[in-house]
């Protein structure tokens, strides 16, 4: 019976493998389709000065309409796609959409904030993203320094010297990296200081953290705080999804924040809409420092 248990269980392991590969193996038939019939999709998540609520740029995000359909988001689909050489290819789609969109608002609506987008770190070691994207920010005049690369802890690993060679190149042509996700990952603290970074970006777990940590206990958040300001970058908290979240993050003197507490992500007519009203504020001499990259 035992023996008929152990098969029935290797059958069912085996059934589960054929399973998830089929499964993934759509998703990437479906990423390939989008990305050839140009149906990928954009939105936009805004990024505010902690301490005025003035938009100060957004984070782009990608949608794949037909996925999104049946509830599959980039948290699913984009480790499956970096699987494959696909990863690459969705990179430098969304970069150069970012420089595109970028200008348009720099452009109709004198726009000083920053846009920044995500880059997988096998993208990040890859010497045509950085090639490519050099060519795409030189025929675009924007500024680069507008433009922000996030990147994630696994570029990261110890004493890895091509992405530190990797992040040299890319800063050199002017644009910011940020470090996503921060406090999630493996890397020492102290080896953070190897890297060109300008942005710590703290994981939205240690916001939800905040809501359960008990009366009279600090919460990790604070001290994950403390060890992104030690370094003395700019330092943003994504995931605000309540008012008593955003009074504590302003209690700790936070510079940006994000979240569903100030907005969805939003579509490109809205963006449009909404850079129009920055135009406006920063015509007012009081708030230019609060926009100001
Ligand atoms: P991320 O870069 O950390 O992006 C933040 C994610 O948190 C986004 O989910 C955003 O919609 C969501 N979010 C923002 N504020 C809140 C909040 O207050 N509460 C909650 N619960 N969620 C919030 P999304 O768009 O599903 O993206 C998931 C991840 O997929 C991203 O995490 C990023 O790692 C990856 N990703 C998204 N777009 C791209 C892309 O164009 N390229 C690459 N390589 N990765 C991408
Ligand atoms: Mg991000
Ligand atoms: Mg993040
Ligand atoms: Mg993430």
């Amino acid at each position: 019976l035992a023996k008929r248990a152990g098969k029935n269980n290797f059958k069912l392991f085996s059934d589960e493998i054929k399973e998830k590969m089929l499964f993934e193996k759509n998703i990437e038939n479906e990423l390939i389709d989008a990305h050839r019939d140009n149906k990928l999709h954009l939105v936009f998540m805004p990024a505010y000065c902690a301490e005025t609520r003035i938009l100060r740029g957004y984070e782009i995000l990608l949608r794949c309409p037909s996925l999104l359909n049946v509830g599959i988001g980039p948290d699913v689909f984009i480790p499956i796609a970096e699987n494959t050489d696909l990863i690459l290819a969705i990179d430098l789609w969304v970069a150069q959409q970012t420089v595109i969109r970028l200008k348009e608002v720099i452009h109709k609506n004198r726009f000083t904030g920053f846009f920044s987008f995500n880059v997988s770190s096998k993208s990040l070691r890859n010497d045509r993203f950085y090639t490519t994207l050099k060519e795409f920010i030189n025929t675009s005049d924007i500024n680069p320094k507008q433009l922000e690369l996030e990147i994630t802890e696994t570029c990261l690993m110890p004493d890895d010297h091509q992405a530190v060679a990797s992040l040299d190149q890319l800063k050199s042509l002017g644009v910011r990296i940020a470090l996503d996700d921060f406090g999630t990952g493996y890397t020492s603290f102290g080896q953070i200081l190897n890297y060109p970074l300008d942005t710590l970006k703290i994981d939205r777990s240690f916001v939800t953290d905040l809501r359960n940590t008990p009366v009279g206990q600090k919460p990790t958040l604070d001290i994950i705080f403390e060890l992104a300001k030690a370094y003395q970058l700019s330092v943003i908290v994504e995931g605000i999804e309540t008012q008593a979240d955003f009074e504590h993050v302003k209690t700790l003197g936070c510079d940006i924040v994000q979240g569903f507490y100030f907005s969805n992500p939003r579509t490109w007519t809205e963006v449009l809409k909404h850079c129009g009203k920055l135009h406006q504020i920063d015509k007012r001499p009081d708030q230019q420092k609060n926009i100001a990259c």
